[in-house]
């Protein structure tokens, strides 16, 4: 049995891949209009939290504080042995703390964060980079299989989150890199519909010029399910991850600043999406 806790962009794209796999997931969600959705969609919400988990529980939430938050009535209602797949994106600190405070319930945490986005969980082509016990992994894997495209352990718990901070301290610095130097080619008279073939085909390609330029910018849709706030806090989580090992980051650090610089022409609600074309528009910090 599977539940989802969190129906969000992420959660709830989780949620319906699940169910058109045939499986009939429990789910819950703090916001009452997700709960009905979900129970729209098939799934099985009920009484309350902890009445909504499973031997299987996959957590979709903002922040550690919400992790924190669902943890503390749904361990003592998990069966032993059960598994947790966290795939909220949170600071290695914080999940290694969830998983002792699940094994002190006999339970099984993973963090096991996720990129691909809702287009990537609605499909079922997400990648999971994992941390924690293998033999959890492996028993959560027939389910995660319909979930994700690449699913690997990356070690023990917090690394998984350390690969996704990692990624996405570059998916932010690319953003950035991206907007900047299309500005320059637009103002020396080749525009990025010019530009974006070429560079997908040399060496200056990144999933942001192969993605997000063509699939959110150039058409202006900015509707990729993901918060320019969710990327600051993650930028945030890898600044502090990298204040506690004492590692400089120069150029990355340069990049992360501006995320927060711009945080009045891009607020937390817009797509991600916007900082690139912020910058590619000129507008200054
Ligand atoms: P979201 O803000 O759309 O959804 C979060 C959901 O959690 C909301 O429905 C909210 O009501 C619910 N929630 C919050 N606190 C709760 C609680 N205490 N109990 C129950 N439900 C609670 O966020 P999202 O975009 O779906 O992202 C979820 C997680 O996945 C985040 O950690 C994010 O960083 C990560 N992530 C997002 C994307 C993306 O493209 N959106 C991609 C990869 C990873």
């Amino acid at each position: 049995m599977v539940a989802v806790i969190g129906l969000g962009n992420m959660g709830m794209a989780m949620l319906k891949r699940l169910l058109a796999m045939g499986h009939q997931p429990r789910a819950w969600d703090l916001d009452p209009t997700k709960r009905d959705t979900a129970r729209q969609a098939g799934a099985m919400i009920g009484a309350d939290l902890a009445g909504s988990v499973a031997d299987m529980t996959i957590l979709s939430l903002p922040h550690d504080a919400a992790v924190a938050e669902v943890l503390a009535p749904i361990l003592p209602a998990l069966p032993q042995d059960a598994v947790i797949i966290d795939t909220s994106t949170l600071s290695p600190r914080a999940v290694r703390g969830f998983t002792e405070q699940a094994k002190a319930q006999g339970v099984f945490y993973l963090d096991a964060p996720v990129s691909g986005g809702p287009a990537g969980a609605a499909a079922g082509s997400m990648a999971m980079m994992v941390g924690g016990d293998a033999a959890a992994l492996e028993r959560a894997t027939p389910i995660l299989q319909h979930l994700t495209a690449r699913l690997l352990h990356i070690g023990p718990s917090g690394a998984g989150q350390v690969a996704k901070l990692v990624n996405n301290l570059l998916v932010a610095s690319h953003l950035v890199t991206a907007g900047e130097a299309l500005r320059l080619g637009a103002a020396a008279g080749v525009a990025p519909e010019a530009l974006l073939p070429l560079l997908n085909g040399a060496s200056g390609r990144s999933a942001v010029t192969e993605v997000n330029w063509p699939r959110w910018i150039i058409p202006g849709s900015f509707d990729s399910g993901f918060s320019a706030g969710l990327m600051r806090k993650d930028v945030g989580l890898a600044l502090e991850l990298a204040r506690e090992l004492d590692v400089t980051l120069e150029a990355t650090g340069r990049a992360a600043a501006l995320w927060q610089e711009l945080r009045e022409a891009v607020p937390d609600d817009a797509d991600f999406n916007r900082l690139s074309a912020t910058l590619f528009a000129g507008v200054k910090p």
